[in-house]
């Protein structure tokens, strides 16, 4: 009878509850279950990474043990950890997501650098991110460029959409970002302002690769975000070519590319009167940045 309710216990510790989010999780074909396994545990126990090492024998209580239940069930329908913990980490920072709003991509932290590192000799710069569902990457340029002391800069952030506006909004505060929060459709609230640097990471998935995409984005994630229409260059297109009447002298336009777009989007530069062309990789060594100056 003891050794039974020792069993049972045994079970119910974090350590336990771990282990078969990681299988379970795993099984339902999951890529980093064991990081997400600890992940969830992290959000219900609401502690640190070496708080958790701490408590991975406490046998966890009944409420908690549910909670942890319904979200690794929830993540196994690949219903995005993201949304389901309400934040992720982007260049350091902690931004809010939610449902009807792209999560914010490691890889996009490139574009980021890339920006910073154009404009680190600018003493002030006026910049804009269009497009920006979270605002990760105008309030993270802003936060950074603060940082390291250019404090006057004007960051403007702006989406056609509801959602992305709202939690834009909401991002700002609780980063405590100076930037100002737009809803325009690409550069229609934009008519008669220009601006130092241009920034964009738009909707560049060609329609009918769509589907091709993973589960957890092709069935969660907004496709108002994701769609760059048949051939993936609709925004592109638009913004390059209206770029120009929106950037100042010396001013920059850097752009996130899907991984076979680099000479289409470094040509439509091009032709729009831009130099200084360059494409950066991500990590794993695709193209995923491309930038350009107009003098
Ligand atoms: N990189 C994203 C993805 O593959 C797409 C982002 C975008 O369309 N801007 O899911």
């Amino acid at each position: 009878m003891e050794s039974k309710e020792v069993n049972k216990d045994e079970k119910k510790t974090v350590f336990a509850l771990m282990k078969w989010a990681s299988d379970s999780l795993n099984l339902a074909g999951i890529e980093d279950s064991a990081f997400e396994s600890r992940d969830i545990m992290m959000f219900v126990l609401d502690c640190s990474m070496p708080e958790l090492l701490i408590k991975k024998s406490q046998i966890l209580d009944e409420i908690s043990i549910a909670r942890f239940k319904k979200i690794v069930k929830k993540r196994m329908t690949h219903y995005p950890l993201q949304y389901i913990l309400g934040s992720t980490g982007f260049m350091g920072f902690d931004f809010k997501c939610r449902e009807g709003v792209l999560i914010p991509r490691f890889d996009t932290e490139n574009l980021v650098v890339e920006a910073l590192e154009r404009t680190k000799s600018r003493k002030t710069i006026t910049a804009l991110d269009l497009c920006c569902g979270t605002g990760c990457i105008g309030i993270s340029y802003e936060l950074l460029r603060s940082e390291a002391g250019h404090d006057d800069d004007q960051v403007t952030c702006a989406d056609i959409s509801d959602f992305a506006i709202g939690l834009a909004k909401e991002n700002v505060e609780k980063l405590n970002a100076s930037v100002d929060i737009v809803q325009s459709d690409l550069f229609t609230q934009f008519e008669d302002t220009s601006f130092d640097l241009i920034m964009s990471n738009p909707p560049y998935i060609p329609t009918r690769e769509i589907f091709k995409l993973m589960k957890d984005v092709r069935d969660f994630e907004p496709h108002l975000a994701l769609d760059g229409d048949q051939d993936g260059l609709k925004f592109y297109r638009q913004i390059i070519d209206e770029a120009p009447d929106h950037l100042n002298k010396n001013g920059y336009l850097v752009l996130e590319i899907g991984y076979d777009q680099a000479t289409a989007v470094e040509n439509l530069m091009h032709r729009a009167g831009f130099s200084q062309i360059v494409c950066k990789k991500d990590l794993n060594g695709l193209d995923r940045v491309v930038s350009g100056k107009l003098m």
